[in-house]
């Protein structure tokens, strides 16, 4: 089945006892039992409900992978993954990285020994000059939030493999409908369901999709013990939404490209940065790992004065000051005081993320609408 039918299709089944065509939200805790010791596969909806069921399976499909887990957040998701491990172990992770993800390495996991290195991961020397035996995960975001760089995926995996390492890639950015990590050779792809997956802003969901049994285990056993999953309503929502992920990327990828192109010439905008350009350092690989360049893009205004980043922001009428990304409504951001604001300045500097850095989700509007509200607000 190709990927522009499997949203529609795959993982889900009319209902079994009247036909319905849409996964029924069952809204339920518990299952009557037959007998003891019987039941249909579901007997309490922490650990397994009907309607979950059917959007784990769809995503599973969607990412090329055999299972699939839905958790209460992308934050959730993250969480379950690194329940993995044990105090002494070691991570090395994307240091351009979403701000909530290295908020929780940094802030919760490291006091519970785990040690965490944040590494440029587009030169595989820096990931490599990290490793040794207590190396137990990879963690790789990409593209990243909000500069846009890009990591090879495939490379980093067969890094990982050499030292019997976990490869886990946070594809919230790309969405399976670009890049589907688990091809490449990644173990495990989490999501942020709340951005491109669901798509209309409406839900917060998070998921992990992986081939092998053992990780199953282990994970339905985190999701389990640990109760952090979404409600059958949210679930419901999202699949939906995926139903519809196909045509919306294709939008967001259309938009994204002619609006990169609209900055570029715009005298007062000094970077774009968007992995579709010829010029971007990661632009090759992009062009091998993901099917499209997507509907997000970060710029800076010339001078880099954190005024006129503000002067903007207050001047845009369709794109909306929010935290978040991927829906079908444009929004925009400014990293270094809101997703990113949990990143020392020093350390955000570093990775090259500017106080006037301005980030665009960009939305499946009409794009002469998105172009003319940034050509007013740039002045
Ligand atoms: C939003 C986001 C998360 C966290 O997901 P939530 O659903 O907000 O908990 C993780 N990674 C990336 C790249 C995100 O954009």
């Amino acid at each position: 089945m190709k990927f522009n039918t499997k949203t529609i299709h795959a993982g889900v089944h009319p209902d079994p006892a009247t036909g319905a065509i849409m996964t029924p939200i069952y809204q339920t805790s518990t299952y009557a039992q037959p007998g003891l010791g019987e039941h249909k596969g579901y007997e309490y909806s922490r650990t397994h409900n009907p309607t979950r069921t059917q959007l784990q399976n769809n995503l599973a499909a969607l990412e090329n992978a055999s299972h699939g887990l839905c958790f209460a957040s992308g934050m959730a998701a993250i969480d379950a993954v690194i329940r993995l491990l044990s105090p002494g172990d070691e991570v090395i992770a994307t240091n351009d990285l979403y701000g909530g993800s290295y908020r929780i390495f940094t802030k919760i996991f490291a006091s519970c020994g785990i040690k965490f290195h944040f590494v440029d991961m587009s030169n595989h020397a820096n990931i490599k000059a990290h490793i040794n035996d207590k190396t137990k995960l990879l963690w790789v975001e990409t593209p990243t939030n909000p500069l846009l760089k890009i990591i090879d995926i495939e490379a980093v995996a067969t890094i990982a493999k050499a030292s019997n390492a976990l490869l886990c890639v946070d594809n919230t950015f790309a969405s399976p409908y670009l890049q589907r990590p688990i091809d490449l050779g990644a173990d495990i792809v989490m999501h942020s369901v709340t951005k491109y997956i669901n798509g209309h802003s409406d839900v917060v969901m998070g998921a992990l999709v992986f081939n092998s049994k053992d990780l199953l285990k282990r994970l339905s056993f985190i999701q389990n013990s640990c109760g952090a999953v979404p409600g059958p309503q949210d679930c419901f929502l999202v699949l939906r939404g995926i139903k519809t992920l196909h045509l919306r990327m294709q939008r967001h990828c259309e938009n994204g490209k002619k609006i990169a192109h609209y900055l570029k010439t715009h005298p007062k905008v000094s970077n774009v940065y968007w992995p579709g350009f010829d010029s971007h350092p990661g632009h090759d690989i992009a062009s091998k790992q993901m099917d499209d360049f997507g509907g997000m893009l970060s710029f800076s205004i010339k001078g880099d004065k954190l005024e006129d980043a503000q002067a903007f922001i207050s001047k845009t009428k369709l794109f909306t000051l929010a935290e978040s990304l991927g829906g079908v409504e444009s929004l925009c951001g400014h990293p270094a005081s809101m997703t990113h604001a949990a990143i020392p300045k020093e350390e955000r500097e570093k990775a090259g993320l500017k106080d006037s850095l301005i980030r665009l989700s960009v939305g499946v509007e009409d794009v002469d609408d998105l172009i003319d509200d940034l050509k007013q607000a740039i002045g």
